[in-house]
């Protein structure tokens, strides 16, 4: 049966910037496990404090605009948002309303091999509001203002998200692109990152969008998958028995595995947006912009592309290489090393760090950064293996030794005894002898039985003392087999 309803959902979401200080004043923006330490009194909105803007905050913005592809205005406006919640003790918060910093713009989400272009509204620049505990005293709600100031971005989706995988992958694709650009650590468990969806469906085919509601405050990529599946569900069963939906927002609860309703949906003339008058617009210049965006570095996308048109590699290690920018920028560096052709280093090189390097890297704080193997040492060991001067086994113990020992891997491997013979003149007694031992294959062999040939590179492997190149033991007892 057809789906009788398309699904339509837009994204709000929340990034704090990875800022030193916070947003308008110079207390520390860090996590912190203990409650209320880095509050001054600008954040706490005490009378007679002046908010100041940190200017590395608007950088952060205006470098995920750029990434983002929108246009990121030369001049902008901070604005007052007022609401009363006792986490937000100024009694409004400092955001941006009909002047954001970001407009338009766009993502490429990737979804198995579809990708969707995923237009933005806009991106805006503005504070965090602290924190409201209210399961850790039975008789009180806690107030934790350390996030109170911290600064963010929200990047607001146009309603182009047609599935909940459409959706957790376009909050991935963001936690990728504001990890690449060290603008935010993307962390959904410390709330870094969050988003609020809006959901609604309708009729397949029509041109119309249904009535939305949205659902506050998914912190992990699986609730807002589970999330909008609950309520897109929800609210076919509505239309269903010929009830209406109701525009509201609504949160998630992910132990019973349902949205419920929080409040009616609140307008902007709610907010009493004004232009906030203790600061003033918020200007970059052209040339501060250009320096901006010649900081950043290649995305993650491009690097995908180039990996897999111009080095040949699968896919597969192209996403998987290209997840975190340290893995790529390890990857690359240790490419640097090899000459043209580059194919098969780089697939040498990816089969190394995708299965050796991403294994062990969880070790060393989960980054290539700073992982022991460093680019020249694990292009080293690659060219080892790509010379046939250590098997493939003995790569894999290399590259363990080499987590352990610093030298350079070819004194390693020598010293641990991984180094494949591959000169031939040290291998033809010994394929001689083994000739001469067995003359039954021999002759087998000559009367056309060639598949006795493995059995005589066996034996030769057997024989030698020490490792040989297996390839070229196969080359020198055909050679001898032929010959005669
Ligand atoms: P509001 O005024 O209710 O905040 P906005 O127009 O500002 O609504 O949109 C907020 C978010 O909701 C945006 O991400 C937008 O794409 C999305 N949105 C708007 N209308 C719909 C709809 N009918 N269904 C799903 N998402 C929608
Ligand atoms: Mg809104």
């Amino acid at each position: 049966m057809p789906e009788r309803y398309e699904t339509v959902i837009g994204l709000e979401v929340h990034c704090q910037l990875a800022t030193a200080s916070k947003a308008f004043s110079p207390d520390s923006a860090a996590f912190t496990a203990e409650p209320n330490e880095h509050v001054d009194p600008v954040s706490l909105g005490h009378p007679g404090t002046l908010p100041v803007l940190n200017g590395r905050a608007v950088e952060f913005a205006a470098a995920i605009g750029l990434a983002t592809h929108c246009r990121v205005a030369p001049e902008s406006v901070m604005a007052r948002k007022h609401y009363f919640y006792p986490d937000l003790p100024k009694g409004y918060q400092i955001s941006q309303y009909d002047r954001p910093i970001c407009e338009g713009g766009w993502v490429d989400v990737r979804l198995g091999d579809a990708v969707r272009r995923i237009r933005l509204t806009r991106i805006h620049l503005e504070e965090d509001a602290g924190r409201s505990i209210h399961d850790a005293d039975p008789s009180a709600t806690l107030l934790d203002y350390n996030r109170c100031g911290v600064p963010l971005v929200e990047i607001v989706t146009e309603p182009d998200l047609a599935s909940p995988a459409e959706a957790a992958a376009f909050l991935r694709t963001i936690r990728q692109i504001v990890r690449y650009l060290g603008i935010s650590d993307g962390n959904m468990e410390e709330g870094s990152l969050r988003c609020d969806a809006n959901v609604s469906i309708r009729p397949a085919g029509s041109g119309r969008l249904g009535t939305k509601t949205e659902i506050k405050n998914l912190n992990s990529f699986r609730h807002v998958e589970r999330a909008v599946e609950y309520e897109v569900a929800r609210q076919r069963d509505l239309l269903d028995r010929g009830e209406r939906v109701v525009q509201e927002t609504r949160l998630w609860d992910d132990a019973a595995g349902v949205t419920r309703p929080m409040r009616s949906k609140e307008e902007a003339h709610d907010y009493r947006y004004f232009p906030d008058p203790d600061l003033p617009p918020v200007r970059i210049r052209p040339d501060r912009l250009e320096a901006i965006r010649a900081s950043m570095p290649e995305s993650a996308a491009s690097r995908r592309e180039r990996y897999v048109s111009d080095l040949g590699l699968p896919p597969y290690d192209a996403d998987l290489l290209t997840e975190e920018r340290e893995t790529a920028e390890y990857f690359e560096r240790a490419l640097s090393f090899f000459e043209p052709p580059l194919a098969a280093p780089a697939k040498a090189l990816s089969n190394v760090v995708m299965t050796q390097g991403l294994r062990r890297v969880g070790e060393f704080g989960g980054s290539f950064a700073a992982f022991p193997v460093d680019p020249e040492r694990l292009a080293g060991l690659v060219r080892l293996r790509l010379d046939d001067a250590v098997s493939s086994t003995a790569a894999v113990a290399l590259f363990d030794a080499m987590l352990d020992v610093g030298d350079a891997p070819a004194d390693i491997a020598a010293r641990l005894g991984l180094l494949q013979v591959s000169d031939a003149s040290a291998l033809v007694p010994v394929v001689d002898a083994v000739l001469e031992a067995h003359p039954a294959q021999v002759s087998q062999y000559r009367s056309g039985k060639t598949g006795v040939a493995g059995f005589l590179v066996g034996q030769v492997m057997k024989a030698f003392p020490g490792s040989a190149d297996p390839r070229l033991v196969r080359r020198l007892v055909e050679d001898r087999l032929h010959s005669e």
